[in-house]
């Protein structure tokens, strides 16, 4: 009763004063704040308040009563609940609103308040109920979501941003390169063709994409072999490596195409997709030849000039008079040794346009295998001051072979021993049966040759860079070297670190 004055209120007339006594214990006792403000009075003064407002809001009745709801806002006056309260009270009508309130000692808190009229016989807004919830917590929880979820956002946007930064990045690849690309799902049908491969074919991508690789143009990649690799990469992993494809393309006529072809490393939406990369190779292929009928002319056209002019310095030399001075001797032979030296590169030179045209004749008969080495490593030894070449080992076998052809990878793998290691003065060779093989090793302790350039030192005129000054030699030694071995079913092979000598070996079977 003491909370609530009856006489002023509707239930005054209609309730009994034990249920109006209930009532208001009900009210204290609810958690919700609850408040009833007249409004038949000016500024709609509050004239009721339970104890969960008193709570909620940390004012006393005394300092509550009388007062317009509004201090609950203090000087937080700009937020758009008010426009929506004060509509509400001037329509007569109900609403919630969330809105920020201050306790008395300033906290804020958020205030979910319901307001709902009540009105007389006649209709008229008498009384405001405004039932309030303290839900700062939920609002918190509420805002951090939000904070999280703008971050998140943010996020997402920044990776979406880079991604699409990154596919423009791709794209730009995938357009400047001087390759035609084509990527095929897993049943050999092309999804997409770059720019180059529009280019190359003088095609459409109408006509080329959603097709059968193997239906393109008039059947150009319809290559069994082709197929049959192409076919292995996906279950496989193992790429197609330098397919040559030599054809008659519609539009574009003969051209040699160079091929590879990968499994697209990729899980998700691109999972087992093929990439193939085509180049043309025609032109360079035809520059190769050129440089090759070069090389194969030139080198037809020195020697027969050498080989006369030998025969001259071997007439001079029988020719030679008794009382010749020792300095017309000396030049004589230092001329021999010039053009036995000349005539060496040049048959090496022709070895290559042989090798190169397929030229390259074997004249194989059985030898001791053993005889040949210690000759070969004695015939060096002749002409070499500076290093010690040390045999040892035998095989005691009769080799089938050609035996001028394997004398010339041992003089060049001595040569080579001897030539890059200046510094020191043994060449070691070692001589083996290693099961149905015979073995044959030359280990010098001279420069060595690092991990990449072991990779590539039996190419054709490969040469280690930095050695191109200080040593003479046209890088072909090598190459010769592999080819001989190749052509008699061996191989060759070299062990060696840089600065600390190399061991290039080779096994040749015994059949
Ligand atoms: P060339 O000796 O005429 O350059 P080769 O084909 O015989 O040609 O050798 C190719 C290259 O391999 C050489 O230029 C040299 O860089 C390297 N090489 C060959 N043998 C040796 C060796 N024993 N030690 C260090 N480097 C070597």
């Amino acid at each position: 009763m003491d909370s609530l004055n009856k006489g002023s209120f509707i239930f005054s007339n209609q309730t009994s004063e034990q249920d109006f006594e209930l009532m208001t214990r009900a009210l204290d006792a609810s958690i919700s704040g609850v408040i009833i403000t007249d409004n038949q009075q000016p500024d709609n003064p509050i004239i009721y308040c339970n104890a969960a407002f008193e709570r909620i809001t940390g004012y006393k009745r005394k300092e509550i009563i009388g007062h317009n709801c509004r201090f609950l806002q203090k000087e937080d006056r700009s937020q758009k609940e008010r426009e929506i309260l004060r509509n509400a009270v001037a329509d007569g009508k109900s609403c919630v609103v969330e809105m920020r309130n201050y306790q008395k000692n300033g906290t804020l808190f958020w205030n979910e308040l319901y307001m709902s009229p009540i009105k007389d016989a006649e209709g008229n807004v008498c009384y405001f109920i405004g039932v309030q919830n303290d839900v700062t917590r939920r609002k918190n929880i509420e805002q951090e979501l939000k904070q999280h979820q703008d971050q998140m956002e943010r996020k997402i946007e920044e990776r979406t941003k880079s991604l699409r930064e990154s596919e423009d990045y791709l794209a730009s690849i995938v357009a400047t390169v001087r390759e035609s690309l084509v990527v095929l799902n897993p049943g050999f049908n092309v999804l997409s063709v770059n720019d180059h491969f529009i280019k190359t074919f003088k095609v459409s991508r109408e006509e080329t994409e959603n097709k059968l690789l193997y239906e393109l143009g008039n059947g150009q990649w319809d290559i069994p072999a082709l197929k049959e690799l192409l076919e292995n990469i996906l279950p496989t992993n193992n790429p197609v490596e330098e397919f040559e494809v030599e054809h008659d393309f519609p539009h574009i006529g003969k051209k040699l195409m160079l091929l590879n072809a990968h499994r697209i490393e990729l899980e998700g939406q691109f999972k087992d997709r093929i990439l193939i990369a085509i180049e043309d190779i025609t032109d360079r292929r035809e520059i190769e030849r050129r440089k090759d009928d070069f090389l194969s002319i030139a080198s037809h056209e020195l020697k027969t000039p050498l080989t006369t002019i030998k025969g001259y310095v071997q007439v001079m030399n029988r020719l030679l008079p008794e009382n010749a001075s020792e300095k017309f001797k000396t030049v004589l032979q230092k001329t021999g040794i010039y053009i036995t030296r000349l005539n060496n590169l040049i048959s090496e030179l022709l070895d290559v346009s042989r090798i190169q045209t397929g030229n390259i004749e074997l004249h194989k008969e059985p030898f001791d295998f053993d005889k040949m080495v210690a000759e070969a490593v004695e015939n060096i030894q002749s002409v070499t001051k500076t290093h010690t070449i040390i045999l040892k080992g035998s095989t005691g076998i009769t080799y089938v072979g050609d035996e001028s052809h394997i004398v010339q990878v041992i003089n060049n793998l001595l040569s080579n021993a001897i030539k890059y290691s200046p510094e020191e003065h043994q060449i070691n060779v070692y001589l083996s049966r290693v099961s149905d093989f015979v073995k044959v090793s030359v280990t010098d302790t001279g420069m060595g040759i690092s991990h990449e350039d072991q990779n590539k030192i039996f190419d054709r005129f490969f040469r280690v860079g930095e050695i191109q000054q200080r040593f003479p030699g046209m890088g072909i030694g090598l190459y010769i070297c592999s080819e001989i071995i190749k052509n008699h079913g061996g191989t060759i092979w070299v062990e060696s670190e840089k600065g600390q000598g190399s061991n290039f070996s080779f096994t040749l079977p015994l059949n």
